[in-house]
């Protein structure tokens, strides 16, 4: 019988670079699939339709919350973001473990409605290098990058909710413990 795949929940402070260690994931090994979010939030600069996320108006978001086609939701820094339900369940159906890169509070939605989710949140080496990297990437004003970084604060206190929490400070490192996690998830007991 085909096994279905592990919801795998991936939080982290923005910045500490988890869209990265995703990406490598998704590139090195099998049976990965990434859950496309939809959001208010305006493109960035190379970010595609589809890809990097569904880009929706603000009514059309708050259509998706009334038919009930999303998995959770949360408002992020001023914008709606939430997981479209459909996608989810194809991949586990067909027995891939589905990566939802989201934010805290979606995050723990999910543990709620399906407890056997593994949640994962990746931390940065330090909150100097978060900042670094942050200011680094250029992609945000001043005034945003201050507000992401308050919210990183607030969220600290509920970092022990999560089952695991990594570290990534050596990329390919952090992305091979990830994997192991999941590895071990598909393994759990509880799953057979
Ligand atoms: P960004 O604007 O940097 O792409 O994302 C901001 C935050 O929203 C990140 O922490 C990201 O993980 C989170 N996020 C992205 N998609 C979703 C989603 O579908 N649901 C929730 N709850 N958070 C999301």
């Amino acid at each position: 019988m085909q096994k279905p795949g592990v919801l795998t929940v991936i939080s982290g402070f923005s910045g500490a670079g988890k869209g990265t260690v995703v990406k490598r994931l998704l590139e090195t090994k099998e049976n990965y699939s990434l859950s496309v979010s939809a959001t208010t939030r305006a493109p960035r600069n190379g970010e595609v339709e589809g890809e990097s996320y569904y880009f929706l108006s603000k009514p059309v978001f708050e259509q998706m919350i009334e038919k009930d086609e999303l998995l959770e939701w949360a408002t992020y820094v001023n914008n709606y973001y939430g997981t479209p339900k459909k996608y989810v369940f194809e991949q586990l159906e067909a027995g891939k473990n589905i990566i939802l890169e989201i934010e805290l509070q979606g995050a723990m939605k999910v543990r709620k409605q399906y407890p056997g989710a593994v949640m994962i949140f990746i931390v940065p080496p330090s909150i100097k290098e978060l900042k670094d990297r942050l200011v680094g990437r250029g992609t945000e004003s001043m005034d945003v990058i201050i507000k992401r970084l308050k919210r990183a604060e607030e969220e600290t206190a509920y970092i022990k909710d999560y089952d695991y929490i990594v570290e990534n400070d050596v990329l390919e490192a952090c992305a091979e413990i990830v994997h192991s996690i999941v590895v071990a998830e598909q393994h759990h007991a509880a799953h057979y």
